[in-house]
């Protein structure tokens, strides 16, 4: 599986779930490299934006950034051995983030399998970016799905950020939260626009502002909120903002 690095190792990390409907639950993450979209505001653009690629990102106008060479930023490790990472932290819940986990899903199966053979209660929660439907065994393996369709805010068209056959069974399915990236209030049009289209129960949508400081959040986290608690939404922070900033690995 191609994990991305952290140091001289794979993103495998113990911290606290900062988003979506379990926020504040202990968790082990493990990120997956390589996404299939490639969002402006990315914030994990380590894991896609490599040397040699034509998408723009938001960093593009901070002096100094560059793409990322992949030998700095991806690594390729057994499942088994990312199972032993994760059994090493004392924490029965993991994340699997990227990236776009799903690019990947047989080898996550595989590392699920061997978490729970020794740990047959341990919680998996898999961030997506709505593009796969997952197979059967993936969908039955893992407790909860933090669905994140991307707006136009992503800078990319439509036709390759929103797929309906894709929504539609995450929308039928008991373990989706549909987690939305609002940056203006423009983008509420569009969420509604989704909901409707695609049968997603308004109980299982969460808005949360883009940001990647406090003051960046707290610019939109108060009409957000307000717009939650008339729209029957649920509001979500960024948690591991306002604790650790924009650093990786905690
Ligand atoms: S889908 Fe997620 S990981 Fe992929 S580019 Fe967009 S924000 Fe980044």
């Amino acid at each position: 599986m191609k994990l991305a690095k952290l140091g001289d190792g794979p993103e495998i990390f113990h911290t606290i779930q900062g988003e979506g409907v379990s926020v504040g639950a202990p968790a082990v993450f493990v990120r997956a490299s390589r996404c299939n979209l490639h969002c402006v505001w990315c914030d994990t653009d380590h894991t896609w934006n490599f040397e040699g690629t034509p998408w723009p990102h938001e960093k593009d106008a901070v002096p100094g950034y560059v793409k990322h060479r992949k030998a700095d930023v991806m690594l390729e490790i057994d499942p088994a051995d990312a199972a032993a990472r994760v059994m090493a932290f004392p924490c029965q819940r993991t994340v699997i983030t990227g990236g776009e986990p799903l690019l990947q899903e047989q080898a996550f199966l595989e590392m699920i399998g061997h978490i729970r053979e020794r740990q047959p209660e341990h919680q998996f929660e898999v961030e997506t970016n709505a593009t796969r439907v997952p197979s059967p065994a993936f969908h039955e393996a893992v407790n909860q799905f933090n669905v994140s369709p991307k707006l136009a805010n992503a800078g990319m068209p439509e036709s390759l950020r929103l797929n309906a056959e894709v929504l539609g069974f995450f929308a039928n399915s008991s373990k989706s939260w549909f987690k939305f990236v609002v940056a203006e209030p423009g983008d509420l049009a569009e969420i509604e626009d989704l909901r409707r289209s695609h049968g997603i129960p308004v109980s299982r949508i969460l808005l949360m502002p883009e940001g990647r400081t406090s003051s960046e959040l707290d610019k939109s986290a108060a009409w957000l909120a307000d717009v939650c608690r008339e729209r029957g939404y649920r509001f979500c922070d960024r948690l591991h903002i306002r604790l650790w900033g924009d650093r990786r690995g905690v």
